[in-house]
């Protein structure tokens, strides 16, 4: 997938991503994660993740974000980019809530070891999530 054709604002979407990745609230797992969605009007909004003494109230980067960019009045996205390090994938959780905005969004798995300017590894939400639950 040539992500700099189908995606040309993604340097801008994974550097949203690492830099919101620097407020996670993870004293827990220090375990900190960032992601950036790229509204449907060319908007960024951001999301980090943030942990709680009661695990169970624990949310993730993924789901800040998009509550975030509804609060601000978004509810189409075209990508999302998640910055961590390992294995950057969302949870099932996540995977589900982004169905629920835009089933075909592009999402950017970033590897934060990796260098800025190699593109992160890019999917679709479909991919990641076949036969979604919806109503
Ligand atoms: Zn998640």
């Amino acid at each position: 997938m040539d992500l700099d054709n189908l995606l040309p604002q993604w340097h801008q979407l994974q550097a949203a991503a690492r830099e919101v990745r620097t407020r996670a609230w993870a004293p827990y797992s220090k375990f900190h994660v960032g992601a950036a969605v790229l509204t449907d009007n060319g908007s960024i909004i951001v999301g980090c993740n943030v942990e709680n003494a009661s695990y169970g109230l624990t949310i993730c980067a993924e789901r800040v974000a998009i509550c975030s960019a509804v609060a601000q009045g978004y509810s189409t996205f075209t990508a999302i980019c998640i910055s961590l390090t390992d294995s950057p994938v969302p949870c099932g959780a996540c995977r589900q809530f982004l169905v629920e905005f835009s089933p075909d969004m592009l999402v950017l798995l970033d590897d934060v070891t990796r260098p800025e300017d190699q593109p992160p590894e890019a999917v679709r939400l479909a991919e990641l999530l076949p036969r979604a639950f919806r109503l």
